[in-house]
């Protein structure tokens, strides 16, 4: 080891933000008193705000170096602002946190203990949410369904909040795919990894910026990144409605050769049936493999992950 797990580590604390003027000034005054124990730095990074979250975060760089901001040209979505934080962060140990003080950053203390015990991925798990309950349940949900498709493990119910130790997030920031599902990234590095386990507050101030439509796509994302079974069960369930079809087919020949022309048109229920199962059923199927072709077509694109406007306290 070429640096001080105990004494002189640097520590980096990764903050997306995206319209949060109403949270940063309160994040400052609970967050800095903790983090001045330490030997550390302050990465913001403005994904895309339209309201003062740059202008307030930047009153408090000039005043203090360790703070930095990095702000993106548009809004690119909370994973990859994670991203980039994690590409500019130097730490020995790289915290991600949310800006609006859900998640409690007294925390820190805990999830760096754990570090220095040895584990390279400390998670901050929560024991219980202040939320409504349909996000309750659809995270309940997604967390489960995930796990029964996904490749590797996906821990449950955990967020963004968790220390990463330099050698994981050197591993990160050298993955060059565009779907960045970090939970799933993180725990497909395979490193030995703990809980610290925690209550998630309410959001105090300003609004979720996760309505329904992008809980949705976030979950699609994970779904696809860490899992190609959709495709192998389409393919049976294809397998099956073909099985179906050839017997709906012997059975109509059936009635046709053997039975008199009165029951012809009695069929028509059943044909109608099967036409809107089997449409029915290749729209979805389409629909999957269509998923997973955009998801080939946007790796293969290869755009820059985000686009930085502005820089401060940064090089
Ligand atoms: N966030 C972001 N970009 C987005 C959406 C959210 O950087 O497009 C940030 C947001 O400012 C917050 C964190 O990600 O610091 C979590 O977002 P939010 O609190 O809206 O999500 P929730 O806690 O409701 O799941
Ligand atoms: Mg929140």
């Amino acid at each position: 080891m070429s640096w001080d797990k105990k004494n002189n580590f640097l520590l980096s604390l990764v903050v997306p933000a995206f319209d949060e003027e109403d949270s940063v000034n309160y994040f400052f005054k609970r967050t800095l008193p903790i983090l001045e124990k330490y030997n550390y730095e302050l990465i913001f990074v403005n994904d895309g705000s339209k309201d003062k979250t740059a202008e307030k975060i930047k009153a408090q760089a000039r005043k203090n170096k360790r703070i930095k901001l990095i702000s993106f040209s548009r809004n690119f979505g909370h994973q990859i602002a994670l991203t980039a934080g994690y590409r500019y962060s130097h730490g020995d140990a790289v915290v991600t946190i949310d800006a609006d003080l859900q998640d409690p950053p007294e925390l820190i203390d805990v999830l760096v203990k754990k570090w220095q015990e040895g584990y390279r991925v400390v998670y901050a798990k929560r024991r219980t949410r202040q939320d409504k309950w349909f996000k309750k349940i659809t995270a309940y949900l997604f967390y489960r369904f995930i796990n029964l498709l996904s490749d590797v493990p996906i821990p449950t119910d955990i967020g963004d909040y968790r220390l990463l130790d330099r050698k994981v997030v050197n591993i990160l920031n050298n993955l060059p795919e565009h779907a960045r599902f970090l939970r799933g990234l993180t725990s497909w590095t395979g490193f030995k990894s703990t809980y610290v386990y925690f209550d998630r507050q309410e959001r105090r101030y300003g609004q979720t910026h996760y309505p329904l439509s992008k809980m949705i796509a976030f979950a699609v994302e994970g779904l696809t990144s860490f899992s190609t079974k959709p495709l192998t069960y389409i393919t049976y369930l294809g397998l099956l409605t073909s099985i179906l079809g050839f017997l709906g087919i012997i059975y109509a020949l059936y009635r046709r050769l053997f039975l008199s022309p009165q029951y012809y048109v009695t069929g028509w229920t059943a044909l109608f049936i099967a036409v809107l199962f089997v449409g029915g059923v290749q729209m979805i199927m389409l629909g999957i493999m269509g998923e997973y072709l955009g998801r080939i077509y946007r790796e293969v694109q290869n755009r820059p992950h985000f686009i930085i406007k502005e820089k401060v306290n940064l090089t």
